[in-house]
């Protein structure tokens, strides 16, 4: 599928006039018609709610339209529970899904009385002696180790994932929490990352709801929800055929149809915790060509670099680049696309064939609305950017101003090196 920006080169030069590039753009339509087709294609689930994984792109106003949306947050840490928390979600609004948690956030999502998903089985006993008592909604993270196939394909590698209790585990963890009082019990996987395959929840629905039948058969313990997690994954490459989520829906339903319904559990509710699926194709990075260098190849050096977007150095990731104004000219040039950082894997794209570029041209990165921004960093000194919002109405709204030298250098103490 050819794959189009959201924003036009037109907007791009009005934009230009008040904020300079690189900075990271949403899109408000594109993020509310998404969350309302995922609604759509779970209505069939009365409980069924999205938990929108904050860790994706954690910014206060995106969060507020998804929860316009009706979506809830999943939270990571103790600043991702506290920006929640801030913008009024509580109690089952939030699901707090960490792992090697410290005691003080166990503590902090209990006060904010949110639903809290142990990792693993030491937990309980941690959170009883460490973290000031259990509380009384709890789900358990399951990792059934091996390797996560659909059908004959390999997926993932649970089994070397540091995740979750083993099936033993949460047999017991369950029996042990019951007796210790908590009152109402979730169960949650994540089991591949990134799967552009209508398969996958489907396939871990499965699983998870013949567990939670084995954990009502062998403990008495009757699972209220269960959370599907993220790991739905978008089209980067324009090869790849996206998922279409009305058959991801159905073929949940499906599963809960011959698995859960007649072992009398049809009131289960569902959960998901997408990140990626919800904001990556909404948001792109937009920078502009600063530089071109002929040595043993051909190079365009750019005004962003990996602290912008940290995926093509870190996994190679592919990222669609739009040369803004040329998508009806030849892809006749052989470029590596670069940052500026004193790495070398800095380059948002290797051998890549795009129209000829020149300096100044706009250069659009797609599919940075999850995991982009988020995973900025600040080596090299370098600052992280802006984030912009496009609104509905075509308006355009600063949502995170770019980070200055005051703020990368507020961390230090200067009066004694200043003397
Ligand atoms: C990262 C994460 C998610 C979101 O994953 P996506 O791939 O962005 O959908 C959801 N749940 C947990 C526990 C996570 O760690």
């Amino acid at each position: 599928m050819e794959k189009k920006p959201f924003v036009t080169l037109e907007k791009l030069k009005e934009i230009d006039k008040t904020y300079p590039t690189p900075y990271h753009l949403y899109d408000e339509k594109g993020i509310r018609e998404n969350a309302k087709r995922l609604k759509e294609a779970f209505a069939w689930n009365k409980g069924f709610k999205e938990y929108f994984a904050v860790k994706a792109t954690p910014n206060p106003f995106i969060l507020n339209i998804l929860k316009d949306c009706g979506c809830g947050v999943d939270c990571s840490s103790m600043t991702e529970l506290m920006m929640s928390d801030k913008l009024g979600f509580h109690g089952d609004d939030i699901m707090f899904s960490s792992n090697d948690t410290p005691a003080e956030e166990f503590e902090f999502a209990k006060k904010l009385d949110a639903q809290i998903n142990l990792d693993d089985f030491t937990h309980i006993e941690f959170m009883e002696k460490q973290a000031g008592g259990l509380p009384e909604k709890i789900c358990c993270r399951f990792n059934p180790g091996g390797k996560f196939k659909i059908s004959t394909t390999i997926m993932d590698n649970p089994g070397e994932a540091k995740y979750g209790f083993t099936k033993e585990q949460l047999i017991e963890g369950y029996r042990i929490l019951k007796e210790k009082g908590v009152k109402k019990f979730g169960l949650h996987s994540f089991l591949a990352s990134n799967t552009v395959s209508n398969e996958y929840y489907p396939t871990l629905a499965k699983i998870l709801f013949e567990t939670a039948v084995e954990v009502k058969e062998k403990t008495g313990v009757k699972i209220s929800f269960i959370n599907l997690s993220g790991g739905v994954g978008i089209p980067y490459r324009p090869d790849q055929e996206p998922n279409d989520i009305y058959a991801i829906g159905e073929g949940v339903r499906k599963a809960f149809e011959e698995i859960l319904v007649p072992a009398g559990m049809g009131d289960v509710a569902i959960y998901t915790e997408l990140g990626r699926y919800m904001l990556g194709p909404y948001g792109c990075l937009v920078t502009k060509a600063i530089h071109e260098k002929h040595i043993h190849k051909e190079y365009i050096g750019l005004d962003a670099c990996a602290v912008n977007l940290m995926r093509p150095a870190m996994y190679g990731a592919y990222h669609h680049i739009t040369v803004m104004g040329k998508e009806n000219e030849p892809c006749d040039h052989k470029y590596d696309i670069t940052g500026s950082l004193c790495e070398n894997n800095d380059k948002f794209a290797v051998d890549r064939m795009l129209p000829k570029i020149d300096m100044g041209d706009f250069i659009v990165i797609h599919d940075t609305g999850a995991h982009g921004f988020a995973m900025g960093y600040n080596y090299n000194g370098k600052l992280k950017s802006a984030e912009l919002l496009l609104k509905e109405n075509g308006d355009v709204q600063m949502i995170r101003r770019a980070e200055t030298p005051k703020d990368y250098f507020a961390t230090f103490d200067f009066c004694d090196i200043l003397k």
